[in-house]
């Protein structure tokens, strides 16, 4: 299958945002399905649809850019209410069935719970502001109360839509935040994602039965969400039970200012495939075979480790081993150094993780 990455097409207050090709994909649907609406919210203000400008499909094509905007405006309500509580925002990515924020974890339920309202909320809003907005423009701009009708249905059905408790859209998550307190994060988790999981499979059902391709869509998307929280949970829960040190080995470290052919060298003759680099002692990064890859051979003998390097957060050897798989997956790289008192003490990698969850799951 082809796998295509998402596209940035911009930030905003300092988050990027990016579009999945499923959306592009979806775009003359959407524009096809919104156009169906028109008629009838038309007729709702008592008027002709026949009356109003342009064929209906141009009117899909910007409702549909209109739901576009919805979703992202969603997404940066949970997004910037996430970040006033320290959270990490990493980016918001709009998929063809709605937008995805990836946000790094806020440590209370509270937080957890109102973050996963602001979403619906800022959707609510905006829909009873266009409504009431609607009753203040004058009877005949037809076609602008016709679209604000539109704007304010959109938004007020992707509100409720998301406060459905079907973990993990936004109600699932404030069910697993209230079952959190009770019950612990482990366990909330179980709970809401079985709940999702029953709810997911009523989506798929009611779409086959004729609630349309998107309710399908959401129902499997739901379901796969589920089962990868829940994974998740059940991993950070097993990795909170071993430290760094437990999982990490001895590793030498390469100079900022070895070339590249250099550490080329190395790496054959170690048998490793990543080093910490360090300059004067500080841990600067890490330098993995990728980056050696990337470099042209004949360019290797003037090329130095820190200038291919990718930035690589420490870790000490008694953060729990969570913290290290956080540390990298947030930073894209395949191996951390473990620095203790400053000093590089060790690294640990991906693989040693998966030996940290085998391990804190027998620990119990
Ligand atoms: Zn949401």
């Amino acid at each position: 299958m082809l796998v295509m990455r998402p596209v940035t097409i911009g930030s905003i207050a300092g988050i990027p945002v990016r579009v999945h090709w499923s959306f592009l994909i979806a775009l003359p649907l959407l524009a096809l399905v919104f156009g169906q609406n028109v008629a009838p919210a038309t007729q709702l203000l008592h008027a002709d649809p026949r009356a109003l400008a342009g064929p209906l499909y141009l009117w899909g094509l910007g409702l549909t850019l209109a739901l576009f905007l919805s979703v992202l405006l969603h997404e940066l309500a949970h997004a910037i209410y996430a970040r006033r509580k320290g959270a990490a925002v990493h980016d918001i990515t709009l998929l063809m069935i709605g937008g995805v924020s990836r946000i790094g974890e806020t440590h209370e339920a509270r937080h957890e719970a109102v973050m996963a309202l602001a979403g619906p909320g800022a959707s609510l809003g905006i829909g009873v502001l266009a409504g009431g907005l609607e009753a203040l423009v004058p009877a005949g701009w037809l076609d602008l109360r016709v679209a604000l009708v539109l704007v304010a249905e959109m938004n007020i059905l992707l509100g409720l839509f998301n406060l459905i408790p079907a973990f993990p859209m936004d109600g699932g998550r404030v069910l697993r935040a209230l079952l959190a307190t009770r019950v612990g994060a482990l366990r909330a988790t179980q709970i809401a994602s079985l709940v999702g999981k029953v709810f997911a499979a009523g989506f798929v059902a009611a779409g086959i039965l004729g609630g349309g391709i998107f309710l399908f869509l959401i129902g499997g998307f739901v379901f796969l969400g589920a089962e990868a929280e829940n994974r998740q949970v059940k991993m950070k829960s097993a990795l909170g039970r071993v430290r760094v040190r437990d999982l990490m080995r001895a590793s030498s470290a390469i100079e900022a200012h070895d070339s590249v052919r250099e550490v080329a060298a190395r790496m054959v003759r170690e048998h490793r495939t990543a080093y910490p680099v360090v300059d004067h002692g500080h841990v600067v990064g890490v330098l993995t075979l990728g980056d050696v890859q990337k470099v042209p051979d004949e360019r290797r003998g003037r090329v130095e480790a820190a200038d291919v390097a990718h930035p690589a957060p420490p870790v000490g050897p008694d953060d729990e081993a969570w913290t290290a798989f956080r540390a990298i997956v947030d930073s894209d790289v395949p191996v951390l150094p473990v620095v203790d008192h400053g000093e590089l003490v060790g690294a640990i990698d991906q693989s040693a993780i998966m030996r940290g969850v085998e391990l804190g799951g027998l620990a119990r």
